[in-house]
C-alpha cells in the first residue's frame, strides 16, 4: 500500500474508533512508520481547514473515487504549500461574497425598498434563479434573492454603512447565511423566544421582524458593551418585543416561570468565527484556530446547547456558528443528541441547500454548512433541533 493509501485508511480508523492514531499506524504494517505517523499527524492538524476546502471545492464529487481520507491527505498536507494555495484561493473567493442586504420588515416592505434603489438609478434584475445570477452580478444591479423574499443582493464591496435607509433601520446589512437561524427557528407572530447569546441583535432583529414584533423575546448576553451597541441596533430597527438582560445565559433557569412558554430557542454561541469572510480577507494566512482554543468553545458550545434543550416548553431550536470547525459545529450537535437521550432529533435544514454537514454521525447530513466558494456566503453552520413526539 502507497503512503497516501495507507495514511487514510488509518485516519478512518481513528474516525471509526478502531483505535489510536499511533495504534494503527503501528498496526498498518507500513515500512515507513515514521514518515506515515508525520503524515497522518499533520492531516490531524489542519484537519478542520481541509474538510472546509475539500467541501468547498467539490472534490469528491468531481473524483468520485477518492475516498475523503485520501482526497484529504492528498489535497497537501504532504505538501504545505498546496494547502496554502488553497487558502489563498479561499480568501479569493471570500472577496466575491455578494453584500446580502436584509430588508427590515418591520419598518418597510421589500417592494419600497426596490423602487427607492431604483430611483437611485440601480438597475432592478428581478429574483435570482440560482447562483450563477448571483455570482455574474456586477456595477449598479441588484436582485432579489432566490431563497430568501427579503434579501437584497448587490455586487461584492458595495458600501451600504452610509446609506439613509441603513441608517434608518429600514435595511440592514446581514449576510445570506447568517439571515438562515432566524429562518429556520420560524417563530410565528405570539411566540416566546429566547435568543441565548444575543448582541449584536441581527438575528434577534430578524426574529422580531419574523414575528411581526408580538410576542416575547428574551435576549441574553454576558458583555455589557456590546449588549449596549445591541440596545441602538434594536431600537433603530423598531424592535419592541424584545425584554434584553446582561446575563450568563448558564445561569437563566429553565424552570423559571417566566420561561415557561418558551418554545423557540436560538444559540448562536460564540465560536472560533473561522468561517467569517472578513477573518478570511483580512488575515488569509492566520490558519486554524488551536487544538485548545477549540476544545474551550466547543466545552461551551455543549454546555450552552444542553442547557437550551432543557428548557421544558421546547420545541424547536436552532444553533449556529460562523465556524467551519468540526469541533465546534458537527461534534457538539452529536454530542448534545448523545447527552439529550432520544428527547431531540435533527430536523432536515433546508434539504436543497447544497452543502451538507460533515458525514461524522448518520444524520449529520440534516445540519448544513455554507462558505463562499459553495454557497457564495460567509462561512457558516446551522443544525435545527426539534423536539422528538412522545408516543400516544
Ligand atoms: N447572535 C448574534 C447576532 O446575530 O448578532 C451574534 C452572537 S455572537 C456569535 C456570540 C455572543 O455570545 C457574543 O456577543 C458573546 O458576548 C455572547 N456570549 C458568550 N458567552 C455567553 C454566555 N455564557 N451567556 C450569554 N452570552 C454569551
Amino acid at each position: 500500500m502507497g503512503l497516501y493509501a495507507a495514511a487514510a485508511s488509518v485516519l478512518a480508523g481513528v474516525d471509526s474508533r478502531q483505535g489510536s492514531a499511533k495504534g494503527l499506524v503501528y498496526a498498518s504494517g507500513f515500512q515507513n512508520v515514521k514518515q506515515l505517523y508525520a503524515l497522518v499527524c499533520e492531516t490531524q492538524r489542519y484537519s478542520a481547514v481541509l474538510d472546509a476546502v475539500i467541501a468547498s471545492a467539490g472534490l469528491l464529487r468531481a473524483e468520485k473515487k477518492l475516498r475523503p481520507h485520501l482526497a484529504k491527505v492528498r489535497r497537501g498536507v504532504s505538501r504545505n504549500e498546496d494547502l496554502v494555495a488553497a487558502e489563498g484561493s479561499q480568501s479569493g473567493a471570500a472577496s466575491q461574497v455578494p453584500r446580502f442586504v436584509r430588508v427590515n420588515t418591520l419598518k418597510t416592505h421589500t417592494e419600497d425598498a426596490v423602487d427607492y434603489f431604483k430611483r437611485q438609478g440601480f438597475s432592478y434584475q428581478g429574483r435570482a434563479s440560482g447562483l450563477d445570477d448571483l455570482r455574474t452580478l456586477q456595477g449598479k444591479c441588484f436582485l432579489l434573492d432566490a431563497l430568501l423574499p427579503e434579501l437584497l443582493v448587490f455586487p461584492a464591496h458595495t458600501d451600504m454603512h452610509q446609506h439613509p435607509l441603513y441608517q434608518a433601520g429600514h435595511l440592514i446589512l446581514q449576510d445570506k447565511a447568517s439571515c438562515l437561524p432566524a429562518t429556520l427557528l420560524a417563530p410565528p407572530p405570539g411566540s416566546h423566544v429566547i435568543d441565548a447569546c444575543a448582541a449584536p441583535g441581527n438575528k434577534t432583529s430578524h426574529l422580531a421582524a419574523l414575528m411581526k414584533n408580538q410576542g416575547k423575546i428574551f435576549a441574553f448576553d454576558h458583555d455589557a458593551k456590546r449588549l449596549a451597541s445591541m440596545g441602538t441596533l434594536l431600537a433603530r430597527a423598531g424592535v419592541s418585543c424584545c425584554e434584553l438582560a446582561e446575563k450568563d445565559f448558564l445561569t437563566v433557569s429553565p424552570s423559571d416561570e417566566r420561561y415557561r412558554k418558551v418554545q423557540y430557542i436560538l444559540l448562536d454561541p460564540s465560536c472560533s468565527g473561522s468561517g467569517m469572510v472578513t477573518r478570511q480577507l483580512e488575515q488569509p494566512g492566520e490558519g486554524p484556530p488551536s487544538k485548545e482554543r477549540l476544545q474551550a468553545l466547543a466545552g461551551f458550545q455543549l454546555r450552552a446547547l444542553c442547557h437550551a434543550l432543557a428548557f421544558p416548553a421546547l420545541q424547536r431550536l436552532v444553533y449556529s456558528t460562523c465556524s467551519l470547525c468540526q469541533e465546534e459545529n458537527e461534534d457538539v450537535v452529536q454530542a448534545a443528541l448523545e447527552q439529550s437521550a432520544g428527547t431531540f432529533r435533527l430536523a432536515p435544514a433546508l434539504p436543497a441547500w447544497p452543502q451538507r454537514g460533515l458525514s461524522t454521525f448518520p444524520e449529520a447530513h440534516h445540519c448544513l454548512r455554507a462558505c463562499p466558494e459553495s454557497t457564495l456566503t460567509g462561512g457558516f453552520f446551522v443544525a435545527v433541533f426539534e423536539r422528538e413526539e412522545m408516543p400516544r
